[in-house]
């Protein structure tokens, strides 16, 4: 098989295993430490909550939100998926460009 098409296939197949995940999200998942503020709670003995929180930037800032625990599995999972699908792009985008210079040089051979 020619170099170019197998360039194509694997572009095709990239592609195909993106659009097969839909459940990802961007962000990073951090943990915070804080208290509550309730009175006679353990957090005023020192013993903080901890909980997730997705930290986002947006438009140069960065925004965080709560996620509650029940959550919690899916954003971990849906920010590997979003790792994932951002690797695949960044690698069709490469391989195009590969298509695009392998086409020239096709062109080339012609002369
Ligand atoms: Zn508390």
């Amino acid at each position: 098989m020619e170099k170019l098409d197998v360039l194509k296939q694997e572009v095709e197949k990239l592609a195909k295993s993106i659009s097969k995940s839909s459940k990802f999200i961007k962000g990073t998942p951090v943990i915070l430490k804080r208290k509550c503020g309730q009175k006679g709670c353990k957090c005023v003995k020192g013993e903080k909550h901890s909980s997730l929180y997705l930290s986002k930037s947006v438009k140069g800032k960065t925004a965080m939100t709560y996620i509650p625990k029940k959550y919690e599995q899916e954003i971990y999972s849906g920010v590997e998926k979003y790792k994932t699908i951002i690797k695949k792009i960044e690698k069709i985008s490469e391989i195009n460009l590969e298509i695009l210079k392998l086409k020239k040089e096709l062109k080339k051979n012609i002369k």
